[in-house]
């Protein structure tokens, strides 16, 4: 029986997605994740930790929650509210969050228990019909495993299809666990090369590529690789990470192209974006990798 009370973070439930999973699913995304790849897109999911976003446009400069802040973390400048880190003491109460009747502070992330999530996710059952489920996000659910597993184990009592979008940047035992109650892996290679993987996202791939082995051995794998111009998108990385699908019986490789609308996250959250600045990939550089996939044997959807 999955235990309904284990608590863990979550930033958000999605309901009615397409894109993540077969059919109409409801996408669960869990805070925290071992990678810290130059370009996330949603960096607010990367610190387990809940965390403070501040939107400069809801700002009215009335300075409230300087005052409220014990800690004197907070100084207003041209940019609006900047929050000196090293005096915040992330306090329980966030004050400064409470005082702002804007909304221009807001928390990132809350507290939710297996049955909170189950209950938001029940109410789409109707949509599933019989294809569709539920996705765990993030963030990366591995960081969480004790409550990703008891999520999809909850689901599983309620004979929903399971998916998990991840790295699998983590042990064999919790690798184990997630393929008994998980009917679909979303898995992301960012690059073959282990050097070049950890440049890109703070870790090497060793420990990922064993893990998808095992995986694919035993559950459906779609592998996904974020096109990043220049950084990932050669020929000889391309060619190589189909190779390697083709060899451990993966026939999918989502190819998704690199996108900067997570940008505008990093200055809510006072985090620095260190992606250097690039171009998304066009659609014909799209549909020549495509093409390179497609020779190994592998089938490559855009
Ligand atoms: S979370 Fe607490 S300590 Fe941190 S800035 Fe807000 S009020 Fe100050
Ligand atoms: S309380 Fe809200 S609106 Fe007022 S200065 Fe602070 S962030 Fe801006």
């Amino acid at each position: 029986m999955a235990n309904l009370k284990k608590e863990g973070i979550i930033f958000d439930i999605q309901s009615l997605s397409f894109h993540d999973g077969p059919g109409t699913r409801t996408l669960v995304f869990l805070k925290g994740c071992p990678l810290k790849c130059l370009w996330c897109a949603n960096p607010e999911g990367q610190r387990r930790e809940t965390e403070i976003r501040y939107y400069l446009t809801k700002c009215k400069g009335c300075l409230e929650c300087e005052k409220a802040c014990n800690s004197k973390a907070l100084a207003f400048n041209n940019s609006g509210i900047s929050i000196d880190k090293s005096k915040c003491s992330e306090c329980k109460e966030r004050s400064c969050v409470e005082a702002c009747y804007n909304e221009a502070l807001t928390v990132v992330g809350k507290i939710a228990t297996v049955k909170d999530v189950m209950k938001s996710i029940k109410r789409d059952i109707p949509y599933y019909r019989g294809e569709g489920g539920v996705t765990l996000s993030g963030g990366d659910p591995t960081y969480q495993p004790e409550f990703a597993i008891e999520i999809l184990k909850a689901c599983k009592e309620e004979y929903i299809n399971t998916a998990i979008e991840s790295a699998m940047l983590t042990s064999m035992e919790i690798v184990k666990e997630f393929i008994a109650y998980t009917d679909l892996f979303l898995i992301d290679i960012k690059h073959m090369d282990p050097n070049k993987h950890r440049e890109l996202t703070g870790v090497t791939n060793e420990m990922i590529l064993e893990n998808i082995k095992i995986i694919a051995q035993h559950r459906p794998v779609i592998v996904r690789i974020p096109i990043i111009p220049g950084f990932n998108d050669d020929k000889e990385n391309m060619l190589e990470t189909a190779r390697f699908c083709f060899k451990n019986n993966i026939s999918r490789i989502n190819i998704l192209p690199y996108h900067k609308l997570g940008q505008a996250k990093y200055n809510q959250l006072g985090l620095e974006y260190k992606m250097p600045e690039i171009s998304a990939p066009e659609n014909r550089e799209m549909e020549h990798i495509k093409q390179l996939i497609e020779s190994e044997g592998v089938i490559c959807v855009i």
